[in-house]
C-alpha cells in the first residue's frame, strides 16, 4: 500500500535541494531560493501524470477537500451528499465549511450506491462526493448522469485511490473537482500533503489563492499581493513537495507491485468458493493498494477473523466494520455532534438523525467485508505463505461453523 516502504536515494536528493538554499516556502525568497520550486515541480508532474488541467498542492487531503469545497462555493446550508463507509476527513471537510454532510448507503463496490444517492436528493443538495475507498471507485457513469440531471457539483474525494483509473481516465480528474491525499499511509506520500485537480481554471484559482490566505499571486511581490477573498493557511512546504516529486517517480513501479502483490495473494482465496470478491465498475481499474473480499455472513467473517488472530495473521487485515475510523456505526462524535465549538443548528439536526438512520444496506456488506492492505516489500515467497496461511485460516473456520450449524 503505501510509497514510504519504496524511501531511497530519490527522496533525500530532493530533500537536499531544498535544504542547500533553507528556502522551505513554496513562494517568495526569488532570490536567494536559486529556482528551486518543489510545490510548482509537483504540481505540473501531477497535471502532467493524471491528465488534469490544474492541481493545486495543500497541506493535507482534508485541507484539499475543504479547499475544493470552497472553490466550488459549497457553504452554510448546503447538502453533500457521501458514503457510510469513508475516512473521517470526508464529513469534517464539509462540516468545517459549514455544509450539512447527508451520509448514504454503498453497494459492493463499497462506496456510493446510486440509487441511495438519488433517494437523498432534495432542494438544499449541492454536491455528490463519492469516495474512492481502498484503491477502487464508484459507478461513476451513473452518479455523473444524475448530478447532469439535478445540476450538483460531482466532488471525487479520490484520497486512497491514485493510479486508478475509471474509462482511461485517472481517478480524481473525472468530477468537477477532486482530491488525493499524500498522507504518511497513501500510495504515494509527502509526509503530510493533499492536492486539489480540476479542469477549470476559475475553480483552480480559487484553490490557489483560497490555500494561501487569498492572496491572488499577482502581485511584484508578495507584500504586492491583492486579496480577492478571504482564505487560509493550507499551504504544503518545499520539504513535503520534496518528498513528492521523488514518490510521484515511482508511483508506476507502486502500481506495477500492488498489482502483481495483489492478484499473487487474490489466487489464494479465490480457491474459496464463499469468498466473493469487491464490485469494480465496468470501466474501472484498482489501483490493488487492498484486496477486498466478503465473506456470506457477519458470522462467518467473525469466525475467520478469529480463527486468523489465532493463527497470529490477521495483522494487516482490515475489518472496518468494527473500527471507529471509517465507518458511520462507531462514530460516536459525529452522532452526537459533539464539536469544540458551535455547528449551525441546521448541521446539528443533520447529524442527531444519522442516530436512527436505517444503515442495514451498508451494515450487511461491511460487516462481511475485510480489506488486506497490500504491501510493497512482500516477498513472492512471503505471499505464497501469507496466501496459504490466510485460506487455511478461514476455510477451517467456515468448517467448525457448518458443523456448530
Ligand atoms: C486519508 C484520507 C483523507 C484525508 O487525508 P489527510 O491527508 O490524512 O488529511 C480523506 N479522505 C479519505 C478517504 C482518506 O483516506
Amino acid at each position: 500500500m503505501p510509497g514510504f516502504e519504496l524511501f531511497g536515494a530519490e527522496e533525500r536528493q530532493h530533500i537536499n535541494d531544498v535544504m542547500e538554499t533553507g528556502i522551505l516556502m513554496r513562494y517568495g525568497f526569488d532570490g536567494p531560493r536559486k529556482g528551486i520550486f518543489k510545490a510548482n515541480e509537483l504540481e505540473q508532474k501531477i497535471t502532467e501524470v493524471f491528465g488534469c488541467g490544474y492541481a493545486q498542492l495543500t497541506s493535507s487531503g482534508t485541507a484539499a477537500l475543504t479547499t475544493a469545497m470552497a472553490a466550488l462555493n459549497i457553504g452554510v446550508g448546503d447538502e453533500v451528499i457521501m458514503p457510510s463507509f469513508t475516512f473521517v476527513a470526508s464529513f469534517e471537510a464539509v462540516l468545517s465549511v459549514g455544509a450539512i454532510p447527508v451520509l448514504v448507503d454503498i453497494d459492493e463496490t463499497l462506496t456510493l450506491h446510486p440509487e441511495a444517492v438519488k433517494a437523498a436528493i432534495t432542494p438544499k443538495t449541492r454536491c455528490v462526493m463519492p469516495v474512492h475507498m481502498c484503491g477502487s471507485m464508484a459507478d461513476l457513469d451513473a452518479l455523473k448522469a444524475i448530478c447532469d440531471e439535478h445540476d450538483l457539483i460531482l466532488l471525487e474525494d479520490a484520497c486512497q485511490s491514485i493510479g486508478g483509473t475509471y474509462k482511461g481516465k485517472a481517478l480524481g480528474t473525472i468530477g468537477h473537482a477532486g482530491t488525493f491525499s499524500f498522507d504518511f499511509v497513501k500510495t504515494i506520500t509527502c509526509g503530510e500533503g493533499g492536492v486539489v485537480m480540476t479542469n477549470s481554471k476559475d475553480i483552480f484559482e480559487k484553490c490557489d489563492g483560497y490555500t494561501d490566505h487569498g492572496h491572488d499571486h499577482k502581485g511584484v511581490d508578495r507584500g504586492a499581493d491583492l486579496h480577492p477573498f478571504i482564505g487560509y493557511n493550507f499551504r504544503i512546504s518545499e520539504l513535503h513537495a520534496a518528498i513528492g516529486l521523488a514518490q510521484i517517480g515511482k508511483l508506476d513501479q507502486i502500481l506495477a507491485i500492488q498489482k502483481k502483490n495483489n492478484q499473487l495473494l487474490r489466487s489464494y482465496l479465490e480457491q474459496i468458493p464463499d469468498i466473493t470478491f469487491r464490485v469494480v465498475p465496468e470501466g474501472g481499474v484498482d489501483n490493488f493498494a487492498f484486496l477486498s473480499w466478503f465473506l456470506p455472513t457477519e458470522d462467518l467473517m467473525r469466525a475467520a477473523i478469529a480463527e486468523m488472530k489465532a493463527q497470529g495473521i490477521l495483522a494487516g487485515n482490515f475489518y472496518w466494520y468494527d473500527n471507529n475510523w471509517h465507518y458511520i456505526r462507531k462514530w460516536q462524535h459525529l452522532h452526537n455532534a459533539t464539536t469544540l465549538n458551535n455547528i449551525s443548528d441546521a448541521q446539528k439536526a443533520a447529524l442527531h438523525d444519522l442516530k436512527t438512520q436505517d444503515f442495514s444496506v451498508s451494515d450487511a456488506i461491511m460487516s462481511r467485508c475485510i480489506s488486506t492492505a497490500i504491501s510493497l516489500t512482500w516477498t513472492e515467497e512471503q505471499i505464497h505463505d501469507k496466501g496459504a496461511k490466510m485460506a487455511a485460516a478461514i476455510k477451517k473456520a467456515i468448517a467448525e461453523a457448518s458443523v456448530v450449524a
